[in-house]
Formats: C-alpha cells, sequence, structure tokens
C-alpha cells in the first residue's frame, strides 16, 4: 500500500499557463496600449467561434460582473424576487442584492447538485414578483437547460445560466453556444479557462451584445462623437470592462483549452472507474448525453470531516462547493432541506490539467480506505 503521496502532495488547483501567453503578454506590454483595446475584441473574436461558450461574448473583470451584466441587460426590474439555488458560490445570489432583487433560495437534486427545477416551479406558483431563475451548471454538470427553457416560456421569466463551471460541458449532446439563455461565465484562476481574474457575458442576439459592451464601460457611447462631444451615456453602466494584458493571457489559455479540457475528461472518467463499487456517492450528469466539464469532481461520503482529515494526512487537498446559500447573511429564508444535506456530505477532490492519472488512483485509493473504515 502506498503511503507517500507521489510529488509529497496532491493540490486541488494548479492554473497551467501555457507559454504562449507569454509572447502575446510581451506583444501588448510593448504595444503602447494596455487598456481595452484590439486584443480584447481578438480575444472576444475566439471566444465567439469556439463551441465551448455562447454566442456574442462580452469580456469583463470577473464573472461576478457578468452575471450581474445579464441581469442588467435581460431587464429584470429592480425589486423583484430572483430564484437562486442554494448550492452555488455567494456571487450568483450576491448580484440579485445588487441588483435591488430578493434572493429566493431554490432547492437542489442530490444527485446532480444542481437546482431542482419542481422547486423552481413551487416558488414561480406561489411567488407573485419573480423576475429571473438563475441556474448555475454545479461542477460542470449541465442542468435541465431544455426543461429550464420551458418554465422561463410558460411563466415568462428569463433564466440565466452561471457557467462559472461550465467551460466544456455538454448538454444533450449540444455545446454551450446551442443554449437558448444568457450566460455568466468566470475566468477566475481556479477555473478551466484562468487568466487570474475575468469572465465573459453571452447574448443570443448582436444587439444585446452592444448593449453590454456599453455598460461594462460606464454606458460610455462613442457612436455618435464629435470634436465637440467625444461621447454619451444613454444609459448610465459599470466599470466592469477586461483590458489587453488579460486578454493576451486569454488568447495563450484559448489555445491550450481543448487540451486542458481532453484531460480533465479523462481524470473525470478515471475518478468514475476507481470510485465505482465503493461506498463513496457519485455526483454525475442526469442524462446520458450530457457531460461534466470537470470542473470539480464532487463526491458525497458520511462522516466527511473525519474523511477530509484521512485526506489531508495522506497529502490530498480537498473542498466543499458549496456551504449552502442559507447559512450566509442574505435575508433568504426558503428552507432547502436537499442542498444543506448535500453540502453536509460533500468532498470536491483534486482535478486540473497537471494531475497525473496515478495520482487519480492514489487519491481514490486513500478515500476509499478512509470510507470503508467508518
Ligand atoms: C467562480 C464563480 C463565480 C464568480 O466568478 P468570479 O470570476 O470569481 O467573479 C460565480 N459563480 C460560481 C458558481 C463560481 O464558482
Amino acid at each position: 500500500m502506498q503511503s507517500v503521496p507521489p510529488n509529497g502532495g496532491i493540490r486541488m488547483y494548479h492554473p497551467q499557463v501555457d507559454l504562449s501567453s507569454l509572447e502575446i503578454l510581451r506583444q501588448v506590454l510593448e504595444s503602447g496600449w494596455i487598456g481595452l483595446g484590439p486584443v480584447t475584441k481578438q480575444f472576444e473574436d475566439e471566444l465567439a467561434h469556439s463551441a465551448w461558450i455562447g454566442k456574442h461574448p462580452v469580456a469583463v473583470n470577473s464573472g461576478t460582473a457578468a452575471l450581474h451584466l445579464a441581469l442588467v441587460v435581460a431587464n429584470v426590474p429592480e425589486g423583484c424576487a430572483i430564484i437562486v439555488p442554494a448550492n452555488t458560490f455567494v456571487s450568483t445570489a450576491a448580484v440579485a442584492l445588487q441588483h435591488r432583487c430578493r434572493v429566493v433560495l431554490a432547492d437542489i437534486e442530490r444527485a446532480t447538485g444542481n437546482i431542482d427545477l419542481n422547486s423552481v416551479r413551487e416558488i414561480l406558483d406561489s411567488e407573485p414578483n419573480v423576475g429571473a431563475v438563475i441556474a448555475v451548471h454545479y461542477s460542470g454538470i449541465p442542468c435541465d437547460i431544455a426543461g429550464l427553457d420551458e418554465i422561463s416560456k410558460k411563466y415568462g421569466v428569463p433564466v440565466i445560466e452561471d457557467c462559472a463551471h461550465a467551460i466544456g460541458t455538454v448538454w444533450e449532446g449540444r455545446s454551450m453556444s446551442e443554449s437558448p439563455h444568457i450566460q455568466a461565465y468566470s475566468f477566475h484562476a481556479t477555473k478551466a479557462l484562468a487568466l487570474g481574474e475575468g469572465g465573459c457575458v453571452t447574448f443570443n442576439d448582436r444587439q444585446s451584445a452592444e448593449r453590454a459592451k456599453r455598460l461594462r464601460r460606464l454606458g460610455i457611447d462613442m457612436r455618435t462623437r464629435t470634436w465637440a462631444k467625444p461621447y454619451d451615456i444613454p444609459e448610465l453602466g459599470f466599470k466592469y470592462n477586461m483590458g489587453d494584458i488579460a486578454a493576451a493571457v486569454g488568447l495563450g489559455q484559448l489555445a491550450s483549452l481543448p487540451d486542458n479540457l481532453h484531460k480533465r475528461w479523462s481524470i473525470v472518467q478515471r475518478y468514475r472507474e476507481r470510485l465505482a463499487g465503493t461506498p463513496v456517492e457519485l455526483v454525475r450528469e442526469a442524462g446520458g448525453c450530457d457531460r461534466t466539464g470537470g470542473f470539480a469532481v464532487p463526491v458525497l461520503v458520511k462522516d466527511r470531516e473525519r474523511v477530509r482529515k484521512d485526506l489531508d494526512a495522506a497529502g490530498v487537498e480537498s473542498e466543499i462547493y458549496f456551504r449552502p446559500l442559507g447559512e450566509f447573511p442574505l435575508r433568504a429564508s426558503r428552507a432547502t432541506p436537499v442542498a444543506e444535506l448535500f453540502s453536509r456530505d460533500v468532498i470536491c477532490l483534486p482535478i486540473h490539467p497537471l494531475i497525473r492519472l496515478d495520482e487519480v488512483d492514489y487519491v481514490c485509493d486513500r478515500l476509499s480506505d478512509s470510507v470503508m473504515c467508518a
């Protein structure tokens, strides 16, 4: 039995930065312009051609900014209620409060960790003033996008997808660019396309993307500029734009994205093969034509704290995604019992493009040993 982890320890994250970023970055630094400019435009053009991301991408400085901008461009009225799953990062709910709305928590499905559409329908049937639903593709496992679309049409409420984990996700055999909804992506240091900080919001129509491009930079509109009046502000926006330094890193990262996503998928499959038949409960896709993007590998276990300590003692890092939002001061009061149990039992295991399959095997062996001796 192996008792020392390979390389001395297995980390949760290790963003790999493509070295071609260095050359593009050097060109930006030498170009005489390092703000929002041509490289951000080039990054957006390349994002638009990648099937991993929605259409008409608008690059911003974080995934949180992307979510907030999505609410504004979807014309979600201030003062309404916004439905948010309890199993998500705080950003998903924080933007609703920032938009002066109330957060109503939807419960989740234990099998996928994703928003439970029955819970969403229950809220829509009982709450009079719902202005939007934000769904999260938890850990990269796709939500029921078609089911959400039906709900959106039936109740006349826009759906916004929090795609922070969903780069590389496939739903019903389709790429994320085929979703009918506005989507918000994060390029944070831990995410599959890591720029350090950054994000983008995507739309199905060009007009919305153009409006978002004005709103990301305070609403500044140069279309009618003259010598006397360099710009107008028809609608006040936010300071959310990406700049060319981040976009340069993004171009390099995009080049290695297909390879990185492929590695993530092999790692997910290896975890699933190795943990099948153990008491560890795998969190996974609902449909046979769905595929996780592999942002995280969530599993459910009994006696989670002890198991995490055993992993730690064996040199394996782990994370809890997520504490249920009901535990934070968001003034969101609805009970979400499935999310609470999920959060009590969940462990997210290490995954990043630099983990080798024998390291995955080591993690699985230590995890199996720990759950067996309960
Ligand atoms: C990371 C994350 C965000 C926010 O992204 P930032 O780029 O850090 O602002 C939003 N939602 C979820 C589910 C996330 O994991």
